[in-house]
């Protein structure tokens, strides 16, 4: 990538982060600061959209994720960092959306068919819900973003976006919106700590950035294995063995995690071994994320002062797209 690129993220306050979005996400968002215009945008308004009898859990967690970003080296003086709830722009956008989706083509959203299933919705499914792939391209579109970071589980929003994209382009006068693609890092999927196929929030599975070495320590020790790899000199398998996938994920040195792989594979090599190998790799990278953490948590002046100031960049982008949608349509921006 030489170009510069428009990059919109963002993650939905409803927890602290975790090692999930770390490497499927946050990682990436740090390098691309340094050479891209970057917007990341805390989706308070979507994270209602399954929690709207807890708006306090949304709430609460808004510092918690800012303080995150900061963490893991989000720069906000590179990084535009804003508040879904504080663009108006956004909702607007997302209600002319509304009338150019069917019913149909959200019910068919894999991802969303998935998550109303985990989450035992039925009948009491929030319209809201539904609608969350339309606010998530009326969010993408207000930035122009033509490059968006995401988990493979958003790759049904991002093809669901252009599709928006398409038919709005095709109503206006002339095209106002931009396609966009995602970005996948390579863990563009982490399994959780309990193996499960996801590490979520939601589900309960996670090791957050600011997870304390014990929590580390026993996360770790509570891993998944080969469950056939009963004595050291086994052979044993590498596949859907959650320590290698995170050996893969976190550790710097390939050629070590390559070389375990082979002499686990043979036999030799003890599953304890190779837990102390990741659990030494995962104390090191969150020791000082979970040290900066600490100091930025404790000034909470500071942390939405940040996200006033970049709301409100935010603000001045995302009314410029809504007002050039709405001349394209022909209604009046009084
Ligand atoms: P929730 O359970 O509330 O939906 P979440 O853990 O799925 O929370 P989100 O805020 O929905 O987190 O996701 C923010 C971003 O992080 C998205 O781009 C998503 O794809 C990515 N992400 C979340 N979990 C993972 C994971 N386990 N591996 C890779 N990327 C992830
Ligand atoms: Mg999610």
């Amino acid at each position: 990538m030489n170009t510069t690129h428009t990059i919109l993220t963002g993650d939905r306050p409803t927890g602290q982060l975790h090692l999930g979005h770390y490497v499927g996400s946050l990682r990436q968002r740090v390098q691309l600061q340094h050479e891209h215009q970057q917007f990341i945008l805390i989706a308070d308004l979507q994270g209602l959209t399954d929690n709207g009898s807890n708006p306090q859990k949304i709430s609460h967690n808004i510092l918690e994720v800012m303080a995150d970003y900061l963490a893991v080296g989000i720069d906000p003086s590179r990084t535009t960092l804003c508040l879904q709830s504080a663009l108006p722009a956004l909702a607007e956008l997302t209600a002319l959306y509304m009338n150019i989706v069917t019913v149909a083509r959200v019910e068919r959203n894999p991802t969303v068919k998935n998550e109303i299933a985990q989450k035992g919705f039925s009948r009491s499914l929030p319209v809201g819900f539904m609608a969350y792939p339309i606010s998530q391209a009326a969010d993408i579109t207000a930035f122009h973003a033509d490059l968006v970071p995401v988990g493979d589980d958003q790759l049904p929003m991002i093809e669901q976006t252009n599709e928006i994209v398409h038919k709005m382009n095709s109503l206006t006068t002339e095209p106002v919106l931009r396609h966009c693609k995602a970005l996948l890092s390579d863990v563009s999927r982490l399994p959780g700590i309990d193996g499960g196929a996801k590490m979520s929030k939601s589900l309960g599975n996670t090791l957050t950035l600011s997870a304390s070495e014990t929590e580390i320590h026993q996360a770790v020790s509570a891993m998944y294995t080969d469950p056939n790899h009963l004595r050291v000199a086994d052979p044993g398998q590498v596949d859907g063995n959650v320590v290698f996938t995170y050996l893969d994920a976190f550790h710097p040195d390939k050629a070590l995690v390559a070389e375990m792989k082979a002499h686990y594979q043979q036999g030799g090599l003890g599953d304890r071994q190779c837990k102390n190998v990741l659990e030494a790799c995962l104390q090191e990278l969150l020791a000082p994320i979970r040290e900066r953490r600490a100091t930025v948590i404790q000034d909470k002046g500071m942390l939405l002062e940040l996200l006033r100031q970049g709301s409100e960049r935010a603000h001045e982008v995302t009314q410029k797209t809504l007002h050039a949608v709405k001349r394209g349509l022909g209604l009046p921006v009084l």
